[in-house]
């Protein structure tokens, strides 16, 4: 599918689901709140989960908030095109437009995005593709992984489930592997989700940042700080590289070994390596701890989140 026939798609309230960087996302116009109603149908997703939307430049990102800090302007110059998701406040429907039923201010983001929230989640991803449908569409597209809700995500066209997406724009395995770091700067700078880029490279720039307190269970869903997620359908366990394995058909995933030694070549390597292996019908699939730097904190709460235990 070409990218025009996908844009066309887009503005014609359709999904599409489209390659980024980080994961293949399931896209929508984030403008058009029966769209974006489509993404949480189709994924099983609950509503109070706020979905990313996905800009072309800085300047959309900045037309869609009501506050942009010096800290997103440093941010984004550093790190946009890229794995990046900064949270700031949404701009509102001015005055004149509330209550005249529908908010007549494209580009307001609707509440069905933000799950109600009055901030919204902006990332530019690097994904030659992605930036050309965005540009193409001529609005923000909305958009989750493009999987059903706590299943793993796809990294590659093959990957996405038939039964998700109609129409996918295909453009190669995807580059990151593991979904954007999330940083919120509506108040003081806090981490909502761990990406690839390590966190102290983050406050060279800006300062501290806080770490988001991981909600109980049962309150509150906010994607991506669910416990489990990003989940397999085999059984996986978290170990040290010498621990026992239960008995059954398993497969061992060591650092250095089976998978790659340094953390972003891990990344690239993870989803599409659990995709490969839920395929086989394995009793556990046994994954190597990795150390608890800034560089492997990404890998680390994607692997804690999918495993079985939580150790
Ligand atoms: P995903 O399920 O991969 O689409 O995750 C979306 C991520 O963005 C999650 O980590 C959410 O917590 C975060 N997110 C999206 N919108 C917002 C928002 N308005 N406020 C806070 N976090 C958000
Ligand atoms: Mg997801």
């Amino acid at each position: 599918m070409s990218v025009e026939r996908a844009a066309a798609l887009i503005r014609a309230g359709k999904l599409v689901a489209f390659p980024t960087e980080t994961v293949y996302g399931l896209g929508a116009n984030a403008l058009d709140p029966a769209a974006v109603a489509r993404i949480f149908e189709a994924k099983g997703r609950p509503r109070t989960s706020p979905l990313i939307v996905h800009v072309d430049s800085v300047e959309m990102a900045r037309s869609l908030t009501s506050r942009w800090p010096d800290a997103a302007e440093t941010l984004a110059r550093r790190y946009w095109p890229g794995p990046l998701t900064l949270v700031l406040p949404k701009r509102r429907p001015s005055g004149a437009d509330s209550g005249a039923g529908l908010p007549a201010c494209p580009p307001c983001i609707p509440d069905i995005v933000t799950a109600g929230l009055p901030t919204v989640a902006l990332r530019m991803p690097a994904h030659p593709l992605a930036l050309e449908l965005i540009r193409a569409a001529g609005v923000p597209i909305a958009a989750p992984s493009a999987n059903r809700f706590s299943e793993l995500s796809p990294t590659t066209a093959a990957h996405v489930p038939e039964a998700l997406a109609h129409y996918v724009l295909d453009g190669g395995p995807a580059r990151v592997g593991i979904e954007s770091t999330v940083l919120s700067l509506v108040d003081a700078p806090t981490l909502l989700r761990h990406g690839v880029i390590p966190l102290p490279e983050i406050e060279s720039l800006i300062g501290p940042v806080q770490l988001a307190a991981a909600p109980d269970a049962g309150s509150h869903e906010s994607p991506g700080m669910h416990p489990r997620h990003y989940c397999p359908a085999t059984p996986l366990l978290l170990l040290a590289a010498g621990d026992p394995t239960p008995a059954g058909n398993g497969e061992w995933l060591r650092i250095g070994r089976e998978m790659p030694a340094t953390a972003r070549e891990y990344a690239a390597a993870l989803y599409e390596t659990l995709h490969r292996l839920d395929g086989r019908g394995l009793a556990w699939i046994a994954v190597e701890r990795p150390p608890e730097t800034p560089e492997w904190a990404g890998v680390l709460d994607r692997l804690r989140r999918a495993a079985t235990v939580l150790h």
